[in-house]
């Protein structure tokens, strides 16, 4: 796949705070937050998109889900968040390196689930 702004900054090729890091994925603070607390986790295996993810990548996958948890509780949000994954251009997505979006710290009723992290 063609490399992404998220390929280098999990490479450190562009110097970028970590919220978070382990051997398998990173995460950072989004750079247009759509919410107090948005952070984008980020696996460092550059999967384009989740639907791109084959059997190989279960573990990284359940990986991916329980940095979630660390995240969320080293940042004092874990009783109320929103996890999206945009996939594929019709799905919002815009940089084409699988990452999760953590959203917290505001308000989500039904009506914004159905506009994702818009809101
Ligand atoms: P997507 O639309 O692909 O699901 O989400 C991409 C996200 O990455 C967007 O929310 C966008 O604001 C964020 N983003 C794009 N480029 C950068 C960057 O260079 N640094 C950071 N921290 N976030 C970025």
């Amino acid at each position: 796949m063609e490399d992404t702004i998220f390929g280098k900054i999990t490479r450190g090729d562009i110097p970028t705070e970590f919220v978070y890091e382990d051997e398998h994925c990173v995460a950072i603070n989004d750079i247009h937050p759509m919410a107090p607390v948005h952070v984008l986790v980020i696996p460092r295996k550059p999967i384009p998109k989740l639907a791109d993810a084959t059997d190989e990548d279960q573990a990284l996958l359940g990986h991916l889900m329980l940095a979630v948890g660390k995240i969320t509780r080293q940042l004092g949000v874990s009783e109320g968040f929103r996890l999206v994954v945009n996939n594929g251009e019709g799905g919002g997505q815009t940089v084409f390196h699988l990452h999760l979006h953590i959203l917290a710290g505001r308000d989500f009723d039904e009506a914004s689930l159905a506009r994702g992290i818009q809101g």
